[in-house]
């Protein structure tokens, strides 16, 4: 789960973190009193949409100007004006794709001066199964071309889970950026109240881009991404109330509703299957097959036939969606279930793509024929192989 700029630092500032005071507008009345609050003489507008790049994005609108979605004001009257001219439109940025977000909600805050632009991240690697750090003195920009033109300019190292973060791991940060001094004492501060807000709150991904030294010599951070794991979200209810429901995929967002494991792919094949393992196959033979998987989606072991029919329905709102292969091996799940869910979704949506249904396991002549006395249009498969080579045949001919 994502959250926007705005709370993510709102819960670094309660870890005691140095960031800038800012007030968040969603009208573009509230603009001129929420920059009169702050101190001045320099003001950043920022659009608060769940992508990075904003500041090099441009708006599909044209009077939102070329300027892109983090833009400095030179008074508050100018701020109030950037506000009400972003709200409301269309980013495009490199993370948004074509498509671009649009904007609901804007963060000003108190412009700093700054001197040096960093790169600081915390991630889970799951190669080490440790927490690692990415530390890199060319912040402000785009971290993947850091990572493809000057590599040896990105510093990464994992922290021993046994022992937590050490004010080493701290000093390392700051020789990586190149800082000294009391700089040195104060990155250490940072990373180690960083990892603590990191580890607490079950993050997934903290991204920094930039953290600054500012012209007075001060570390500030300036921009935050951050995710936590959605596994983990039930314990931390103050997290979950941060979640923005209209910056989430809609599909992804009903299935969270009904408990169904499945994540958007950009393929033409849509996938409805029990089991992560038997998903994961079925995906991938598809693909062999020539063609691309359009979703993954486990309906899981227990699921009621309002829950197959949820998925269901969530597989064919998907208008990239040319066909639909249902792959079942019925053990705790039962075919029969399966096949009345698949009928009653068919009667509430409709079927404009073929369908195939490979059936197999308990209750699995059940199923079979209560699909055969539906009268639906379903292509009959006996095993994954045969599931898969059919479905592509009718989707690709
Ligand atoms: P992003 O483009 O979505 O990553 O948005 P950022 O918050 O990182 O802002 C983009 C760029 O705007 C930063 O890299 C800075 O160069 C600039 N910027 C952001 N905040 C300030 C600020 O307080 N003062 C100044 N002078 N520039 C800022
Ligand atoms: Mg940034």
């Amino acid at each position: 789960m994502n959250i926007h700029e705005y709370q993510a630092k709102a819960l670094l500032r309660s870890y005691g973190i140095p960031v800038s005071d800012g007030r968040v507008v969603l009208r573009a009345e509230e603009a001129k009193t929420a920059a009169g609050e702050l101190d001045g003489p320099l003001w950043v507008v920022k659009a608060q949409i769940h992508a990075g790049g904003r500041g090099k994005g441009h708006f599909k609108e044209p009077e939102a100007g070329e300027k892109g979605g983090v833009r400095l004001a030179r008074s508050v009257g100018e701020a109030a004006e950037f506000a009400r001219q972003m709200l409301g439109r269309t980013l495009v940025t490199i993370q948004t794709g074509e498509t671009g977000k649009q904007v609901n909600r804007i963060y000003i805050e108190d412009g700093s001066d700054i001197d040096r632009e960093f790169y600081l991240a915390f991630l889970i690697d799951r190669q080490t199964s440790r927490i690692s750090i990415v530390a890199s003195t060319e912040g402000g920009m785009s971290i993947e071309d850091v990572a493809h033109n000057t590599p040896e300019k990105i510093h990464t190292f994992t922290i021993d889970p046994a022992t937590g973060l050490q004010d080493f791991h701290g000093r390392r940060v700051a020789f990586a950026l190149g800082l000294s001094g009391a700089q040195v004492k104060s990155c250490v501060g940072i990373v180690k109240n960083l990892y603590r807000m990191f580890t607490d709150k079950d993050m997934d991904m903290l991204e920094i881009n930039p953290f600054c030294v500012l012209k007075d010599g001060s570390l500030k951070l300036l921009d935050a991404k951050m995710a936590f794991d959605g596994n983990a979200i039930y314990r931390h209810p103050d997290i979950a109330a941060l979640r923005d429901e209209t910056e989430e995929d809609p599909k992804e967002l009903a299935a969270s509703k009904f408990d169904l494991n499945y994540i958007a792919l950009d393929g033409e094949i849509g996938c409805m299957v029990n089991g992560a393992g038997l998903a994961m196959a079925t995906m991938d033979i598809i693909k062999l097959y020539g063609a691309e998987p359009a979703n993954f989606l486990d309906v899981g072991g227990g699921a009621t036939k309002e829950k197959v029919t949820e998925a269901f329905k969530i597989i064919t709102s998907d208008p990239q969606v040319k066909g639909i292969l249902v792959n079942i091996f019925g053990g705790i799940m039962r075919c029969d279930i399966i096949a009345e869910g698949v009928i009653a979704a068919v009667k509430e949506v409709g079927l404009k793509v073929p369908l195939v249904v490979r059936l197999e396991g308990t209750n699995v002549d059940l199923g079979k024929d209560i699909i055969r006395k539906s009268g639906l249009n379903v292509i009959a498969a006996d095993d994954l192989k045969d599931g898969a080579e059919k479905i592509v045949k009718a989707v690709k001919g």
